[in-house]
This record gives structure tokens, C-alpha cells and sequence, in this order.
């Protein structure tokens, strides 16, 4: 199962969740909001195996310190 990165619309909080599908989001773990928007990040899946010389995500480095490229 994929993890997807998120941003809530609603407090900005940004954080990974696996979800079943690509079109299913997952609710904000901080406020409860399910008005979330996805994230371009690299599924699990691609992490370790080489990787693209671009952060999926386009920006350099999420803002959330996690991001496995920055
Ligand atoms: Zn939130």
C-alpha cells in the first residue's frame, strides 16, 4: 500500500498516510479535517531504489523535514 503525502487545507498541517487508493485521501491527524489536498511525493515503493535526480514532489525538499530527497 502507497504512502501519500497530504496538506490540510484547513490548518496546513502536512503528513503522510497510506491510503488504499489513489483517489482516497486520508484526514488530517491534527485537526480531524478530511478537506486535504495530495501532495506530488514519491510512493515507499521508489525510496532506496536509486531514485529520480528530481524530488518527485518539485520542490526541493518538503516543508515537513521528511522528505527522503531534501
Ligand atoms: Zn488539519
Amino acid at each position: 500500500m502507497p504512502i501519500y503525502a497530504f496538506r490540510c487545507e484547513k490548518c496546513d498541517h502536512e503528513y503522510e498516510a497510506l491510503v488504499p487508493r489513489m483517489d482516497e485521501t486520508a484526514a488530517c491527524p491534527e485537526c480531524g479535517g478530511e478537506k486535504v489536498a495530495r501532495l506530488l511525493t514519491a510512493p515507499a515503493d521508489y525510496r532506496g531504489s536509486g531514485g529520480p535526480e528530481v524530488p518527485p514532489c518539485g520542490q526541493g525538499g518538503c516543508a515537513s523535514g521528511q522528505c527522503p530527497f531534501s
